[in-house]
């Protein structure tokens, strides 16, 4: 009678239990959408020891099915939104993507949002996402520095970490995140620091978001910016963004090009100044002339970390511009882009880039 007993509760666990348990955990696992845009994550080249590659030329479904275990981690669909090397991202491109997300994200059927993206250009698409997605669920940009054919590839395993970070409820509402290379970074703080190097992204000043190991994630900072739900930039009607330029500030530097820009039709000018966003005495004339024909300019630095102060070498008060705060110059860009979708005073300006 025991015996039968045990029969029993042994049955009950192989055929019924343990099928039910894993029927729960698959029916649990995350659904992920993978946008595909290009970069040397989908770079091919003719051997896997030379440095010369195309970008873009791998699909989704390609890089999808080269990473073991990847369909393990969640439900992927694969959609190919464009197939360019990074230096070729245009507003257009990021407009599709975040238009896409935005469809995408309040649907029940999707739990978080992969983008394949190249390196060059990745700080500014996950700034532009971070403040235009209309979601607080999981966005994770991811790309490569060596081509799939590479040997020793690093893209399999980042696209494994973002789509396990892109299905973990803990990557909610703290913003567009980017992974490469077991790190976690937030879109307002990292940047692009080798042209070589794998461990090319550094986030200087506010640290990593969290770490990522085999689709292990440990989160530990919440970056403290609006971005997402709190953002007040909305692009679902926007089909165009206003010039932005930015411009290089260096020893002995010309005004020339500060005048070019704003005769050229530039609603902005961003200064990647010296130091903590200085010019030479003849650029900053040149700002405020553009300051007083209605060009917002936006004083940022080429140093790679710290901030840059209002008022501080400059009167800004006076002279009508922007400090930028934290951001670097092509952040800088992509806000004052959005900022000027409307006007403003510069007093609200500057408020926005201290907040976002
Ligand atoms: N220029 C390429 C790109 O941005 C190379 C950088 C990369 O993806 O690592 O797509």
């Amino acid at each position: 009678m025991k015996r039968s007993y045990r029969h029993w509760a042994l049955f009950l666990i192989v055929v019924i239990i343990v099928p039910c348990q894993q029927a729960v955990t698959q029916g649990k696992k995350p659904n992920i959408v993978i946008l595909a845009t290009g970069g040397t994550i989908a770079g091919a080249a003719a051997t896997g020891t030379q440095s010369a590659y195309t970008s873009g030329a791998v699909t989704i479904d390609a890089m999808v099915n080269a990473v073991p275990g990847i369909k393990d981690l969640a439900n992927i669909k694969g959609e190919q939104i464009a197939n360019v090397g990074s230096q070729d991202m245009s507003f257009d491109i990021m407009l599709k993507v975040a238009k896409r997300i935005n469809e995408l994200l309040p649907t029940n059927d999707v739990d978080g949002i992969v983008i394949t993206h190249g390196t060059d250009t990745m700080e500014e698409t996950a700034y532009f996402l971070n403040l235009v997605v209309k979601s607080d669920k999981p966005v994770v940009l991811v790309g490569s520095m060596r081509p799939s054919t590479a040997v020793s590839a690093d893209g399999p395993l980042n696209l494994y970490n973002a789509v396990a970070v892109a299905g973990d409820p803990r990557a909610k509402g703290r913003g567009v995140l980017v992974i490469m290379n077991d790190h976690i970074h937030a879109a307002h703080s990292l940047t692009k620091t080798s042209t070589t190097d794998v461990q090319t992204f550094l986030s200087p000043l506010r640290g990593l978001v969290g770490v990522v190991s085999y689709g292990k994630s440990d989160f530990y900072n919440t970056p403290p910016w609006k971005h997402t739900t709190a953002s007040e930039f909305d692009v679902a009607q926007v089909t165009k963004l206003p010039r932005v330029d930015i411009i290089f500030a260096d020893v002995d530097m010309s005004p020339d090009l500060i005048d070019a820009s704003a005769a050229n039709g530039a609603k902005g000018i961003v200064i990647a100044g010296v130091g903590n966003g200085n010019m030479n005495k003849v650029s900053v004339d040149a700002a405020a002339r553009a300051v007083k024909k209605g060009v917002v300019v936006v004083r940022s630095s080429r140093v790679p970390t710290g901030l840059v102060g209002r008022n501080v070498e400059l009167n800004d008060d006076e002279l009508g511009f922007v400090a930028s705060d934290e951001l670097n110059p092509q952040k800088s860009r992509i806000l004052l882009s959005l900022v000027l979708l409307k006007p403003r005073p510069a007093s609200e300006i500057q408020q926005i880039f201290t907040t976002y």
